[in-house]
């Protein structure tokens, strides 16, 4: 039986076969259910008439009445335009038509009385409203209406097919009274009472046609609550099942770690990182999979915590992959860990989209037959039929890099178990953002850099003072000191880009014609790129000029000066990342932000709070208000984020309070099976078939 929701939308008095194709193809609603769940972007205030007098161009678009006292088509050609003076017994203003002056010549007539609706502009010293809208007074749109109207979001073919807001509003009108009543509620009845939730019935009333402000606000916090309280109990939800079905190996063999950790461990670790190490460990005793996401600023020394977590593994037999997001730093963590692995017996490969042929059928073969113990690579290592003896964790740095999918192929891999998975990321992601993507990871923070570090200085500095600028790179180089300097390469321009790219080049070696450079970029073969990132590691190479390519993990403590040119042009995560290239090693660092004069508020705004703060959580927050959440790295291939009313940049306490909610249902009633929450479950089960694909994950 067809439930009344899914009846389809033609069915609604007023639209029919024709606009119920163009409401699918136009705005994909197809049933009652989509229709009334299509809610208002915003409100307007019909519940008033403002006199002339009042309306000024700080409100609102505003309602007033009055009577026409004069048309007029004022100017030629471009600048014609239709002017009609209004006026009631406050004063008068001026109503301007620059489109349809033909059209609005015969519908607005001298001596009628009007409603009319817009927005006030100031021009000159007079007050107008430009393409207001206008109808003749009646009984019905001068009858005091007690609420905001809602505006509906149209397409312009749906505009040019008469299915604007306002038919849209007369659509909902003919659905909502009655289905708002119908609608089921899924929220357990004690959980309503106690965040004191408007019920589900009123919220979709009230969010379509609010009776006044203060409805309207109870309706879209509720409203806003279901979006995040669903996601959270998914989350939740896999995160339970996870824990208690998925097996994961025991590993408990730490001989070699021991010795390791006794002879060769380079530096004294910081709490934070024994801290971390403990939980990780802990979580690879238990049987269970190990899901964690590990954040930590850059520089904070995750890369180490990594390698001793896949040291257990190795250790105790199993193998271990570590997968980075590009070429340059697969490469790195290759040379790194292999340096540290050799000192305990441990064979390590590379596996990139690069590696020859017949060289990645060798190692495929030895991974296969258990006599590599660890293997670094980029995406190749899943994209390649890559099988393992027997893998037991997988390490995904610097995860915002990787698709959702991609993730989930990497641990697929193993039929019987799962092998555990460390996610790293550097990018510092705010609390309500990392609540959300990674929801159902246990969550392990280094909220501490190693010891020593001196805080980056950060500049900013225009075009116009690279003369001084440059002495300042060359007292640093002369102190021993390396340079980064980074050109922007954003794809859509790639060819003119790496035009910068060579132009800078050019004049960097021109201004250090004594010092020998790198360059870097993407379009260079791996070879290449390793061959140069050697030379600037080996310090044979005092300037490593490059593009972004060099943004993510890269580590060459004696790098002191990260230059970056066009800074404007770069993102807040982007410009954070690239200064933790800098400030490795035990000499005061800084970074350079070189930009043109003219700036735009927000490429100020990013400049400054660079040069403000080097805390990655304050600049996450800056770039989650300038950018909003959609924007944000992750967000998009995750799919997880299918928020409608809800705003993870503004509604972060909301959040918190969906899953404290969330959590809370969980543990009185893990599986959703008591009474209260028969209807919740029943939604949560047909929700969830559309979360299998990322159930995987991670
Ligand atoms: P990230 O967290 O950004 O990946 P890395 O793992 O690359 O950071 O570490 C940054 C630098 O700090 C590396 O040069 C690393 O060797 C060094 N390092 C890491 N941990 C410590 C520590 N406890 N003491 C001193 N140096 C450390
Ligand atoms: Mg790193």
């Amino acid at each position: 039986m067809r439930s009344y929701f899914d009846t389809p939308v033609e069915f609604i008095k007023g639209v029919g076969p024709q606009r119920a194709e163009l409401l699918k193809s136009e705005l994909g609603i197809h049933t009652f259910r989509d229709m009334i769940l299509y809610y208002p972007f915003r409100y307007e205030d019909r519940s008033r008439f403002y006199t002339i007098k009042e309306v000024n161009p700080e409100m609102p678009a505003v309602q007033v009445k009055g009577r026409i006292r004069k048309v007029d088509v004022i100017g030629h050609r471009r600048s014609k335009r239709l002017v009609a003076v209004i006026a009631d017994d406050s004063g008068e203003m001026e109503l301007v038509w620059f489109k349809g002056v033909q059209w609005m010549l015969k519908k607005v007539m001298v001596g009628v009385e009007y409603v009319v609706f817009g927005k006030a502009t100031r021009y000159g010293n007079k007050i107008n409203i430009a393409h207001p809208e206008i109808e003749p007074v009646t009984g019905e749109n001068t009858q005091f209406v007690p609420h905001l109207q809602p505006v509906y979001s149209t397409t312009e073919k749906l505009r040019n097919k008469y299915l604007d807001s306002k038919a849209l509003v007369k659509i909902q009108r003919n659905l909502v009274p009655e289905a708002a009543k119908r609608y089921p509620e899924y929220i357990p009845a004690e959980v309503l009472e106690h965040y004191k939730l408007m019920g589900i019935n009123d919220a979709l009333l009230h969010i379509h046609f609010p009776h006044n402000p203060e409805f309207l606000a109870k309706a879209r916090y509720r409203l806003k609550f279901e979006e995040f309280f669903y996601i959270q109990l998914k989350l939740l939800t896999l995160k339970l099942v996870r824990t208690e079905k998925f097996k994961g190996e025991i590993f408990g063999d730490t001989k070699l770690l021991t010795e390791f950790y006794e002879k060769h461990l380079p530096f004294e670790l910081t709490e934070a990182q024994k801290r971390v190490i403990r939980e990780i460990y802990n979580d690879m005793k238990s049987g269970h999979q190990m899901n964690r996401l590990l954040q930590g600023d850059v520089g904070s020394g995750k890369t180490i915590v990594a390698f001793l977590s896949m040291l257990l593994v190795v250790g105790s037999g199993s193998q271990a992959v570590m997968m980075a997001p590009t070429e340059i730093l697969a490469i790195q963590h290759y040379h790194g860990l292999k340096e540290h692995a050799e000192k305990v017996g441990i064979r390590i490969a590379l596996l990139t989209g690069s590696t020859k042929n017949s060289e990645k059928k060798i190692i495929r073969q030895m991974l296969a037959e258990g006599d590599l113990n660890m293997v670094v690579g980029t995406h190749a290592l899943i994209e390649d039929k890559v099988k393992f003896k027997k893998l037991g964790i997988a390490v995904v740095d610097e995860q915002h890099r990787f698709g959702v999918a991609q993730r989930s192929k990497l641990w697929q891999k193993t039929k019987d178990y799962y092998p555990h998975v460390l996610v790293m990321t550097a990018t510092p992601i705010p609390r309500t953002l990392a609540m959300t993507l990674y929801g159902d990871l246990d969550v392990s923070v280094i909220d501490e850099l190693p010891k020593g570090r001196k805080p980056i200085k950060t500049l900013h500095r225009y075009d116009a003072n690279r003369l001084k600028v440059n002495q300042f790179l060359r007292t640093e180089i002369e102190k021993g000191g390396q340079v980064y300097v980074v050109y922007p390469l954003i794809e859509e321009s790639e060819k003119m880009d790496l035009k910068d790219l060579m132009d800078g080049y050019e004049s960097v070696s021109r201004a250090f014609p004594d010092y020998p450079l790198s360059i870097v970029h993407g379009k260079m073969n791996s070879e290449a790129k390793d061959f140069e990132m050697q030379r600037f590691v080996k310090g044979e190479t005092k300037i490593m000029v490059a593009t972004t390519v060099i943004e993510v993990g890269v580590d060459v403590p004696n790098a002191s000066v990260m230059v970056i040119e066009n800074a404007e042009r770069f993102g807040l995560a982007q410009l954070h990342q690239l200064r933790g290239r800098v400030g490795r090693g035990a000499d005061q660092s800084y970074c350079i932000l070189i930009s043109k004069y003219e700036l735009s508020k927000d490429a100020r705004t990013r400049l400054e709070t660079m040069v403000r703060t080097t805390n990655g959580f304050e600049i996450a927050d800056v770039d989650l208000q300038l950018r909003g959440p959609g924007d944000l790295a992750g967000t998009q291939q995750s799919g997880v984020v299918e928020l409608q009313l809800a705003d993870l940049s503004k509604d972060g306490k909301i959040l918190q309070v969906a899953r404290e909610a969330a959590i809370d249902l969980l543990n009185r009633d893990p599986d959703l099976s008591g009474e209260s929450s028969r209807a919740l479950k029943h939604f949560m089960d047909n929700k969830m078939k559309s979360a299998v694909v990322w159930s995987k994950v991670s």
